[in-house]
C-alpha cells in the first residue's frame, strides 16, 4: 500500500463533500488553494532532496577509483578473477551514470 502524502488525504475528503453553497464553494476553493500550496511546497522540498542526492551521487562517482578495462577470461575458467573483482563495481558505475542522466533530463 502506497503512503499518502500529507496533502492527499484532506483533498480527497474535501472533494467527496462537494459544494453545498456559495460560502461552501469559497471555502472549498480556499481549501483547494491551500492544498495546492502545500503540494507545491512538498514538491520544492522533494526537488531539493533530489538535487542534494544527485550532487552526492556525482561526488561519490568522482572519488570512486575506476575499475580496469574488462579483461574477462570466463571462457577459459569461469568465473574469472576480472569478473570476480570488478564486475560489481562496473555495474554500479554504469547504473549510477544512467540514473544521473535520467534525472538530469527530467529536471
Ligand atoms: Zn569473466
Amino acid at each position: 500500500m502506497s503512503e499518502q502524502t500529507p496533502y492527499q488525504t484532506p483533498l480527497v475528503d474535501r472533494l467527496k463533500r462537494g459544494f453545498g453553497s456559495a460560502a461552501g464553494y469559497k471555502a472549498q476553493v480556499a481549501a483547494y488553494d491551500r492544498v495546492c500550496r502545500e503540494a507545491a511546497a512538498h514538491i520544492i522540498k522533494i526537488e531539493a532532496q533530489r538535487d542534494d542526492l544527485l550532487d552526492r551521487f556525482k561526488f561519490l562517482l568522482e572519488v570512486t577509483e575506476q575499475p580496469p578495462e574488462p579483461n574477462c577470461s570466463c571462457h577459459i575458467c569461469p568465473p574469472c578473477s576480472d569478473c570476480m573483482d570488478n564486475s560489481g563495481l562496473r555495474a554500479a558505475i554504469k547504473d549510477a551514470t544512467e540514473s544521473i542522466a535520467k534525472v538530469e533530463v527530467r529536471s
